[in-house]
């Protein structure tokens, strides 16, 4: 489906991109399904955890540098704050900038909000929000109960925006409205387009959008040596930054989950191309973006030059690494596409991919161009993954596969995760920065990484040794795929 940025809410991933939850198979069958339109959607009949749009949406948006959010939700829906506010903390010592916190309110709706009506209580915490921290922009971050009870935050916007000369910026992020809790970066990012981002009057011709969480700058040094300049979105960026998204030469990103939605809004009203290659995950995946790139800002010579300086600069250690990890199996266990980078890193450092789990699936894109498939880009550059499965992260199915295929290395997105694999007796490594494994020098730093982890076996070990699942019998002698099945 096309962006429609003239929708104030951007329609939710299962109807936008077919995305679905539950699968089991290969990775082509996968990907064969999604062509032919034969995967069928199926709920789980049990569900142990999750998250909502609403926490991804405040992922994008709480950290942008010089604005405010106010979440105008029953103050449950702000759970999150704390864990972003470390986020900021963490982000912030890295940059060498001062220590702040994150610059967020909760309107708090309570019961009898929910029945006379919650729209006063946003007025005032909008105010309490400019009055606080002086912001150029206020997102206003939506919920279930914002939802349900109907509120005109449109209108609530217009009015404040009026008020106090600061752009209001609704983001629709309820989540009951999508099961695919990534709905909420693509409602971050709609927000964003469509009020901040404003024509460009001059074209940045250094200048690349790159879109990620709040990882290290691992863009800035492959980026520079084409003469490119990295302009890191939308967590630590400022509102400045933002609305001169449009003058940039190009958009890239960590991870088409992450990245596809806002990068085509901006080809599509603003013009400024995507770049149109897997990310730069992995050796051959790079090669392929710094062809594009090079292809979109006319530096094609230069770009096959550094690839084969690097290619010969990075050889060594690749060698050792290969010789070190060879042969090693490993499952992943991440996001949607973010899987499909790590396969791609793994593979490129010689490790046996025995299994993946991606969190949701999306079965097309929101353009139609085929070389940001990276189902299609993974198969086609790296090989089949025999045991790939979907499945929006539920302890109890991933430690009966745990178990059974009895990886060398587990490699995980998220914390909680990776306990289990501690508890199994895994080695398991926790990619918490997503920009780690970008480009060559990436898959070298990510390789020592794994390679490290996995020398931790035998303490892994005993750990198991003395850790308990929380499973009775029942649950161990169980199919994995049990609830996927519809077991009661
Ligand atoms: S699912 Fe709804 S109620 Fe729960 S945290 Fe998200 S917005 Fe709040």
């Amino acid at each position: 489906m096309a962006v429609n940025l003239k929708l104030a809410e951007v329609p939710p991933r299962e109807k936008r991109l077919k995305s679905v939850l539950s699968f089991h198979g290969s990775a082509s069958e996968l990907k064969q399904k999604s062509e032919d339109g034969t995967l069928s959607a199926k709920d789980r009949s049990f569900s142990q955890c999750g998250s909502c749009s609403s926490c991804s949406a405040f992922t994008l948006n709480a950290i942008i540098m010089d604005s405010a959010v106010v979440v105008h939700a029953p103050i449950g829906c702000s759970g999150d704050f704390a864990n972003h506010n470390h986020g900021r903390h963490q982000g912030n010592r890295h940059r060498g900038l001062p220590s702040d916190n994150i610059k967020a309110i909760c309107s708090n709706i309570q019961e009898k909000d929910t029945i006379y009506g919650a729209s006063e209580k946003l007025r005032q915490a909008i105010r309490e929000a400019n009055e606080r921290f002086h912001p150029k922009a206020i997102f206003v971050n939506t919920s279930c109960a914002s939802g349900i009870i109907g509120e005109n935050i449109d209108s609530v916007a217009e009015e404040m925006e009026e008020e106090l000369g600061v752009k209001i910026v609704p983001i629709y992020c309820e989540g009951f409205r999508s099961k695919i809790w990534s709905t909420g970066f693509d409602a971050t990012a709609h927000g964003i387009v469509s009020k901040l981002v404003k024509p460009a009057t001059k074209k940045e011709d250094r200048i690349v959008n790159v879109f990620n969480f709040q990882g290290t700058h691992s863009f800035t040094g492959i980026l520079n040596k084409i003469g490119l300049e990295p302009r890191y979105l939308f967590p630590f960026a400022s509102v400045d930054d933002l609305e001169h998204m449009s003058e940039a030469v190009a958009s890239t990103h960590i991870c088409e989950t992450l990245g596809t939605y806002v990068s085509a809004a901006l080809e599509k009203e603003f013009g400024v191309p995507e770049v149109k290659a897997p990310v730069p995950y992995g050796i051959s995946w790079t090669d392929e973006w710094l062809r594009e790139l090079g292809r979109i800002t006319d530096r094609s010579e230069l770009v096959e030059q550094v690839i084969a300086e690097e290619h010969a600069r990075i050889q060594p250690k690749l060698d050792d690494l290969r010789q070190k990890l060879g042969g090693k199996r490993v499952y992943i266990l991440a996001g949607d596409s973010f899987v499909h980078s790590i396969v791609s890193s793994c593979r490129s450092l010689g490790m046996e991919v025995i299994g993946a789990t991606a969190y949701h699936h999306d079965q097309v894109y929101d353009s139609d161009y085929g070389q940001i498939n990276s189902l299609a880009n993974m198969i086609s550059f790296t090989g089949d993954v025999d045991n790939y499965t979907v499945c929006n992260i539920q302890p109890y199915e991933f430690t009966s596969i745990l178990k059974d295929l009895k990886p060398d290395l587990l490699v995980v997105r998220h914390n909680h995760v990776a306990t289990v694999g501690s508890k199994l007796g895994i080695p398991s490594f926790m990619v918490s920065d997503a920009n780690l494994g970008i480009a060559y020098d990436g898959v070298i730093d990510l390789g020592y990484k794994l390679y490290e982890t996995i020398r931790t076996k035998r303490m892994i070990e005993t750990i198991a040794k003395h850790s308990k699942l929380p499973y009775t019998q029942w649950w161990s002698e169980q199919d994995p795929f049990y609830f996927e099945q519809g077991g009661k």
